[in-house]
């Protein structure tokens, strides 16, 4: 049809673009969108079936303010099936930069190509990219780093520019990708105290998560030597890499380079990297590249008109439209290909729909290790997303309608171990609360509270801390009454009660995670929602690493005490039903857990004790897999790790106030 309708409603158009007809006529399923570059041709193609009339833009330079810019041609596009719009130019353009100007009800807008794969600086013109030129040597040899099971997996949120900001960092790319590549590392003057990839390695977690680092809006990218901070949930380019963390943000192929570089070193240290991605909203509305595009397509409106807002960030992408969920499709898929990602971590991913969601599942499992690529969200939402077509949102409620490879945050985890994270000064398990113990129990157990349906601990991501809320740390002094001096000093209280929250999670069962530096008591100075606050105040304070030395071997021990014993990584649900709880007093859990064939220890025993009580606790076991006569302790309230600290004989197990035991059968 002709789109001379001019004057229709925002619902007029909602309801078409809902329409069997419209689905019939114009959705696209090549993968050819956006510029295709050969050697001596490229091919540009953009979806807009509404629009009037398309012409391409192409340009020198990504911004009218850089030396020698200068619009070389305006050259119409001709419309094809499915509403696609193309036009090739013989030639090499590479490194040329480009827009469309679309006309839609007599108006024409200059838009950025959504499914640019290179920008110029603050991603405002796409770029023509030969990908094959932005690879660093040895791409082709780098390969996904991925677990066996995503139970194997121990994830380490950061942020890129959080890693390497602090000046005892001992890295020379401050708040870059190419921090990330820097080899032997350490707190200047401290050759023995590593900084960087060097200390992941030491650490032992298997994979970064990255916090956003395809191409966000608010961070000025011209301005790259100042202190502008953002987390990066302003999503502006997709498929493009952001410019801020790159040496060169004017040069579109500089920070896909340098991105690559990034991960192809943490490959090289064996850890892989995990990715956010943002595809519940975009930074803009009526401007942003989706909009501009096709108008209200990409977005859920109320039925007024007005945005629809389950993001609160002002508008919710309509994931359940076939081609916005073709565009997630491929730019997952692009990810994980073109730069090797090798987890997906979905902000918002209540605000998707399940479809979608078991769609790029599928898509991953296609690749080669794809089955093993990560893919974990956030279950919830901030407001109910106005979903049509039937669509169901991928949140607690529905996770039974979700692959069992697709995990969600475990939020009843989070609060029952550390109190609520909207109430600064409520405490949790290991803060003193009490009844928390059912809540614990399950939380040992996987289980992702009533409303979830989680049968498998690869649905369930433990975590005590993340870059939302306060840090753990922070969080224990203000419910501990310590603040503001505790949050510089390792105060011996919220140590224990750290203590204890680690051995929950990382000897629970299902995918543990972590903020970075939750390992050395990372604070923020009480700052509970730091997403523009500055670097300083957000960045990984290293010298903490020699400060919270005690509590970061405790982290290290208990990793690997994890690795060593596969129960505790079980993916199938076993070792759920294999945990035995004892009855224990208030403030007070315990469980054994057997060994399966092959492991090295017979049996492992777990003993929390919360209460300010020094305490007893009767260790019970099935009666296919007795108890032993004596057990060899690996954590106790001072250390963890797989040496034998001491022994203890029997199964009556008395355990000091506010501090875990970690036992283990040895015998054979
Ligand atoms: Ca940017």
């Amino acid at each position: 049809m002709e789109y001379d309708r001019i004057g229709w409603s925002v619902q007029e158009w909602c309801d078409w673009f809902d329409s069997a007809q419209f689905d019939m006529e114009y959705v696209y399923g090549g993968d050819d969108l956006g510029a295709s570059y050969m050697p001596d041709r490229t091919l540009w193609k953009i979806w807009t079936p509404v629009a009037q009339k398309v012409s391409l833009n192409l340009y020198t330079t990504g911004s009218d303010q850089e030396a020698g810019a200068a619009r070389l041609r305006q050259v119409p596009m001709i419309r094809e099936a499915c509403g696609v719009w193309s036009i090739s130019l013989g030639g090499d353009w590479k490194g040329t930069y480009y827009t469309f100007s679309i006309t839609w009800e007599g108006e024409e807008r200059e838009v950025m190509d959504p499914y640019a794969k290179a920008a110029g600086v603050n991603g405002d013109r796409a770029m023509v990219v030969d990908l094959t030129e932005t690879n660093p040597a040895g791409w082709e040899q780098d390969t996904h780093v991925v677990p066996e099971h995503p139970t194997d997996a121990v994830i380490w949120e950061v942020h890129v520019r959080d890693f390497s900001w602090d000046s005892y960092s001992g890295m020379k790319n401050k708040g870059q990708y190419l921090a990330f590549t820097e080899k032997g590392t350490h707190i200047p003057g401290h050759p023995k105290l590593p900084t960087g990839v060097e200390y992941l390695k030491q650490l032992g977690i298997t994979h970064v998560q990255l916090m956003p680092c395809f191409d966000f809006y608010t961070v000025d990218e011209t301005r790259g030597k100042e202190d502008l901070y953002n987390w990066g949930y302003d999503p502006q380019n997709y498929n493009v890499p952001e410019g801020s963390y790159s040496t060169d943000p004017y040069h579109g192929e500089v920070r896909i380079r340098e991105m690559k570089k990034m991960i192809q070193a943490l490959h090289q240290a064996g850890i892989g990297v995990i990715m956010d991605v943002v595809y519940n909203h975009t930074y803009q509305s009526d401007e942003s590249a989706f909009q501009k595009a096709v108008p209200y397509y990409y977005y859920r409106t109320w039925s007024d008109g007005s945005w629809a807002n389950g993001s609160g960030c002002g508008n919710e992408i309509a994931t359940e439209r076939p081609m916005v969920s073709h565009f997630i499709r491929q730019s997952v898929r692009y990810w994980a290909e073109e730069y090797h990602i090798d987890g997906f971590r979905f902000d918002i991913m209540g605000l998707i729909d399940v479809e979608t969601m078991n769609r790029i599942r599928e898509d991953l499992d296609q690749l080669p290790q794809g089955k093993k690529i990560l893919m974990y969200g956030e279950p919830w939402a901030a407001e109910t997303p106005q979903m049509r077509r039937s669509a169901v949102p991928a949140d607690k409620t529905h996770v039974r309608l979700l692959n069992s490879r697709i995990a969600i945050f475990n939020d009843e985890t989070r609060d029952c171990i550390k109190g609520s994270v909207f109430d600064m000064h409520s405490t949790g398990f290991i803060s003193g609360a009490w009844y928390q113990e059912n809540a614990v129990r399950s939380s040992l157990q996987g289980w992702a509270g009533p409303y979830a349906t989680v049968k498998l601990p690869t649905q369930t991501v433990s975590y005590v801390s993340a870059h939302d809320n306060f840090t753990l740390w922070d969080k224990l002094v203000y419910a501990k009454g310590l603040a503001p001096k505790g949050f510089d000093v390792p105060k011996l209280s919220c140590l224990a009660a750290n203590k204890l929250a680690a051995v929950i999670v990382l000897m629970a069962q299902g995918i543990p995670f972590m903020q970075a530096g939750e390992e050395f008591g990372r604070t923020k100075k009480g700052d509970g929602n730091s997403y523009r606050s500055s670097s300083q105040i957000n960045c990984l304070d290293w010298r903490r690493t020699m400060e919270f030395r005690e509590l970061l071997a405790y982290y290290q021990g208990l990793i690997q005490i994890r690795k060593r014993f596969a129960p505790f990584r079980c993916a199938g649900g076993d070792s759920i039903r294999r945990m035995v709880f004892s009855k224990g007093g208030p403030q007070v859990v315990a469980f054994t857990l057997p060994g399966i064939r092959g492991d090295s220890w017979r049996m492992v025993a777990v003993v929390l004790n919360a209460s300010d009580q020094t305490t007893s606790v009767e260790l019970s076991a099935w009666e296919d897999t007795p108890l032993p006569s004596g057990w060899s302790v690996k954590a106790d309230a001072e250390k963890a790790g797989t040496d034998t600290l001491w022994r203890v004989e029997g199964n009556c197990i008395f355990i000091q106030p506010r501090s875990a035991l970690i036992l283990v059968d040895e015998t054979e």
